[in-house]
């Protein structure tokens, strides 16, 4: 299981085609530094899209601004192709006043909008190029407490423009109680403050068997996550963990944190669902705003 990531086995729905050209998706995690987010991005695709920080080229100042940051892989498994983005913000809630943080992740996210509209507009448009973010992982501290300002803030900007992931972060160092007792506090926050995080759809064709796992999915969010680039062995069994005195935290092991269910979500149930979304709903208001605004 460790080895294997599941975006092979998506759904029949999925057409064929898409798995002969292969399958293309854009992700952004949006967190304060320290906070796991490379860490999970490594632990959900299964390769090391991030270099161990040892390696990287130490920066000679301290950045001012937060940065828009990208990394593509290919991955492939029993012959289907997907090709992974992700899009990271290094220096999002890292400085002394952030109240413009979330803007140049807006910015990021409305600039590849206006890309796809420009070649919508071509003549040509046999070549498209698509790099909308089709879903952000927002990292919530694990605090125990409630959502922050920043989080809030960030969420009620982004909430019309990407489908947004809650995540709690190092879910592994809240107990079992404060886990849950933060989901139902960053729920109410949620509700409270009317952001719209993603909601699945349900479809009349959806068999019973498809809508209790959505369900069970959904049920989840904010996911509890916790990442991991080592393994141990636990009972005669090599497993993805976090090591404490009294045991192992498992990456995998659904008893333990949503790691696969928020997997689950992204790489197999919910991909199409996640771009289907970002094209007829998320971009299509964009563009009606933006054509409004134009006059057109
Ligand atoms: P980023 O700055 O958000 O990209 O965070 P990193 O992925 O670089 O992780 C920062 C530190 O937190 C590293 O020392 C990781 O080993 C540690 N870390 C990452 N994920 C987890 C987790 O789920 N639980 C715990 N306890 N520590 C984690
Ligand atoms: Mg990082």
């Amino acid at each position: 299981l460790a080895g294997y990531v599941g975006f092979a086995n998506l759904p029949n729905q999925v057409h064929r085609k898409s798995v002969k050209k292969g399958f293309q998706f854009t992700c952004m995690v949006v967190g304060e530094s320290g906070l796991g987010k490379s860490t999970l991005v490594n632990t959900l695709f299964n390769t090391g899209l991030y270099p161990p920080k040892e390696n990287v080229e130490p920066t000679h100042e301290t950045p001012q601004t937060v940065e828009i940051q990208s990394i593509t892989a290919d991955i492939e498994e029993n012959g289907v192709k997907l090709r992974l983005t992700v899009v990271d913000s290094p220096g999002f809630g890292d400085f002394v006043n952030n109240e413009q943080s979330w803007k140049p992740i807006l910015d990021s996210i409305e600039s590849r909008f206006d890309a796809y509209l420009e070649q919508e507009n071509r003549v040509n448009r046999r070549r498209m190029v698509d790099n909308r973010i089709h879903a952000c992982l927002y990292f919530i501290a694990p605090t125990g407490h409630a959502l922050k300002p920043l989080d809030i803030e960030f969420m009620r900007r982004l909430h019309t423009r990407v489908n947004l992931i809650p995540v709690i972060a190092k879910a592994d160092t809240l107990t079992e109680e404060e886990v849950y007792a933060f989901k139902q506090r960053i729920l109410a926050d949620i509700n409270y403050h009317k952001i719209q995080i993603y909601q699945a759809p349900a479809y009349e064709y959806d068999d019973q068997e498809t809508i209790e796992e959505n369900r069970e999915i959904m049920s989840k969010i904010p996911f509890a996550v916790v990442g991991s680039d080592k393994q141990f062995e636990v009972n005669g069994k090599q497993v993805r963990g976090r090591k404490y005195p009294w045991g192992v935290i498992e990456v995998d092991n659904e008893e333990h944190c949503d790691f696969v269910k928020l997997r689950q979500m992204l790489i197999r149930t919910h991909m199409e669902e996640l771009k289907e979304y970002t094209n007829d709903v998320l971009y299509e208001n964009y563009r009606t705003e933006k054509l409004t605004a134009m006059g057109i």
